[in-house]
């Protein structure tokens, strides 16, 4: 089964496609993570990737769909896909239907207000990715690995703002595209919420 996971930034994509790989043992193909790694590593897509990420607009459509489709390609991602933060354009929903069957598609519906408010309390590991937010862990290490947590260079209220205009114009009409496969679950609430209520939308499927 593969499904896809939709929803602004901020409205729990991350932690709710980690909560569902441990429970249904999917695989999650982050294209965010994916360009972050290749900034880091400095490869070309990595360069390109940065210009557009800092100001907090989409990558180009070409450059995403082909790192997606390599990643997509490796054999892990045979027994099931779970798809954080791709497909965001109605170009990208229109070739990925061409490679992979998606079952469903998961909106994470939140108020841009919450959304804001979890803007700036954001931290990650650095090691095993796993998110807080400071709102609800003050520690500055992570729970799981004990490796210090990082804020994105891309999480601050500026790069928010493009980062909502862009999702209202551009990934928002894949509600529509995906109408036949959509499931809603309510992001506003703590993550446990969200995990328990996309499990048994899932499992009705
Ligand atoms: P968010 O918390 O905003 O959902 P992500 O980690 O998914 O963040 O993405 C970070 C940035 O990477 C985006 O703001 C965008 O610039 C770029 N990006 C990620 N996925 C895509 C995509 N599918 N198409 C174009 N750009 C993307
Ligand atoms: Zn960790």
């Amino acid at each position: 089964m593969n499904i896809i996971l939709l929803g602004a930034p901020f409205s729990g994509k991350g932690t709710l496609a980690k909560d569902l790989t441990r429970e249904f043992g999917f695989v999650q193909v982050s294209t965010g993570d994916l360009f972050r790694e290749n900034i880091k590593k400095g490869t070309d897509v990595g360069v390109l990737a940065k210009k557009y990420i800092d100001k907090g607009q989409l990558v180009p459509d070409s450059v995403t769909i082909e790192m997606l489709k390599q990643r997509i390609s490796k054999s892990d991602c045979k027994n099931g896909v779970v798809f954080d933060g791709f497909p965001r354009t109605t170009k990208q929903a229109e070739e990925l239907d061409k490679i992979a069957k998606i079952d469903a598609v998961i909106q994470l519906d939140v108020p841009f207000d919450i959304v804001r408010r979890r803007c700036l309390g954001r931290r990650i590991c650095s090691k095993c990715g796993e998110i807080y937010n400071t709102a609800t862990y003050s520690k500055t290490t992570c729970a799981k690995c004990g490796s210090p947590l990082f804020q994105r260079d891309d999480d601050n209220l500026e790069t928010l703002n493009n980062r909502l205009e862009v999702y209202e114009k551009m990934t928002a009409p894949l509600i529509n595209f995906y109408a036949d496969r959509l499931v809603v679950v309510d992001g506003s609430k703590d993550p446990d919420t969200a995990f328990k209520s996309a499990c048994k939308l899932l499992k009705e499927i």
